[in-house]
Parts: C-alpha cells; structure tokens; sequence
C-alpha cells in the first residue's frame, strides 16, 4: 500500500469515527426529544386527572379513573424504556435517589452516596465475556447464552 493510499484510507477511517458519532448523537437528541414529549404528556394526563378527579369530589361523586390512570401508565412505561435507551447510549446510569447521571460502572452516586444499581449481568459459556442480562448471543464470540 502506497503511503498516499494509506493516508487515505486513515482519513477515510477518521470520517467513518466521526459519521458514527454524529449518529449516536444525533439518535441522543432523538430520544431526548422523546423523552420531553413524553413528559408532557404525562403532565396532561396528570392535569386531567387531577381537574377529573376535583370534579367528583365537588358533585359527591366516586369518579372513574381508571382510563386515565392506564393511560399514564403507559406513558411511563415508554418513558422507563426510552430514558433506558438513553442511558445505554450515554454510558449512564441514573441514580435511583436523586436522579443524578452516574458514570457506568460506578459503585456509588457522586452526589448523595447511594449505591448505584449495577445492570445484572452474565457471562458468556463460550468465552465468559460479561454480557448484558438477556442477551442472546455474545456479542463478542457470537455463542448463543443459555438464557
Ligand atoms: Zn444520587
Ligand atoms: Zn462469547
């Protein structure tokens, strides 16, 4: 191979870098967008819910909630998957007492010191590479998990 060739192919695999991290930030700001959308509707469920609720109480009624409340069930249901998406894209975890975006990997959360939940893992049979917990393959040998 040519030097010049070479360069090329250095400055081709440098663009790719950088067209991967373009899509991991731009998949970022997608699920943020997301996520924000999300949030406000559940705020508009909550809304409702409140006035329907309000309303009841004022004509003495027991109201039906049961809709709204399924409805922000959801909601929060897509939210825990998608601030799950996120945070896997980040190389985060939350922090279950504050909120606060921990580093992957840490033990304890560096603003109130709670221990951070680690994601459950297995191990590969073939070449015990830790593996997400529901993983079917390994991801780095390919060999199906016994899971
Ligand atoms: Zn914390
Ligand atoms: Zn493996």
């Amino acid at each position: 191979m040519s030097i010049i060739e070479k360069l090329s192919s250095g400055v081709t695999e440098a663009g790719n870098t950088i067209t991967q991290k373009a899509k991991g930030i731009s998949e970022q700001t997608k699920l943020s967008g997301e996520i924000s959308k999300n949030k406000a509707r559940r705020e508009e469920y909550i809304k409702k819910l409140g006035e329907a609720y309000y309303q009841s109480q004022r004509a003495g009624e027991e109201a039906d909630l049961s809709e709204l409340i399924r409805e922000i069930e959801l909601v929060d249901g897509v939210l825990e998957k998608l601030t799950e998406s996120l945070c896997q894209l980040k190389g985060i975890v939350i922090c279950e007492k504050c909120g606060t975006e921990v580093m992957k990997g840490s033990a304890f959360c560096p603003s109130c010191g709670t221990a951070v939940k680690q994601p459950a893992v297995i191990r590969c049979p073939k070449c015990s590479a830790q593996l997400e917990a529901g993983s079917r393959f390994c991801v780095y040998c390919g060999a199906k998990t016994e899971e």
